[in-house]
């Protein structure tokens, strides 16, 4: 199978992550999928930014959440010409009229806690535009990614799995989990995956990802494991991998 390409966070190791710059490139290639982020704004707005906090990415620190979305426009992101975030608006406004899946990834609070309301404020914003249909959401949360997949409409919903978890409880807690919220697929590190357990995985109905899919020899993995997708900081070269 001929794994889809996601281009990660815009493709972060060609691009300042989340930014419009690496957005704009991004939307020019021909990958299957963009990987975004998303947070919420303390007036009910949604921004495009990794961390729950301003501190990694930008020349700003503390919560996003806090900010007005008038706030965040004066905050640069780093390794940009004075680039500020997206909102989830205009990240919408700039794929829409391209070929490309959004692939929004639903983000907790600086104490991982959820925001309420998060993913049905950003529902509709999709249904606003009529890209509901258009959209894959994941999350490293159960119970975040349960609620995508019980959501309908969708493209899709992904519980990505971090190793923590997939070392704490296993294959069969995984598949358990999956089991009991309804999610029928995941993302796996691409460094935490090999053919039996995706066969495995595959076997109790599990549509299976990678994540984390960062150099040649990781590209090359996931395309002969034959994943799904992958979520890759170098798309332009998964592309030219792919073939
Ligand atoms: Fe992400």
């Amino acid at each position: 199978m001929r794994p889809m390409i996601a281009s990660h966070r815009g493709g972060s190791l060609q691009w300042p992550e989340n930014s419009p710059t690496a957005f704009r490139n991004t939307a020019d290639l021909p990958v299957d999928q963009v990987e975004f982020d998303i947070h919420p704004t303390a007036d009910g707005e949604i921004v495009v930014i990794h961390d729950a906090t301003l501190d990694r990415t930008t020349n700003a620190s503390g919560p996003v959440a806090t900010r007005t979305l008038a706030e965040l426009r004066s905050v640069t992101l780093n390794g940009t010409d004075g680039e500020s975030m997206l909102t989830l608006a205009e990240l919408i406004a700039l794929f829409r009229p391209t070929p490309i899946t959004l692939r929004m990834e639903i983000k907790p609070d600086p104490q991982h806690r959820p925001y309420p309301g998060l993913l049905q404020a950003a529902l509709t914003q999709l249904d606003a535009k009529g890209m509901r249909a258009r959209t894959i959401i994941t999350s490293f949360q159960a119970d975040t990614a349960a609620a995508a997949a019980a959501t309908p409409g969708l493209a899709g919903a992904i519980w990505l799995v971090s190793p923590l978890v997939q070392a704490d409880i296993g294959l069969d807690g995984i598949a358990a989990v999956a089991d009991e919220m309804d999610i029928r697929r995941l993302g796996l590190r691409i460094s935490h995956l090999d053919a039996s357990m995706m066969a495995e995985l595959r076997l109790r109905g599990l549509r299976v990802g990678a994540w984390a899919v960062n150099d040649a020899a990781a590209i090359k993995r996931a395309i002969s494991l034959g994943v799904d997708v992958f979520t890759t900081d170098l798309p332009s070269l998964a592309l030219e991998l792919r073939g």
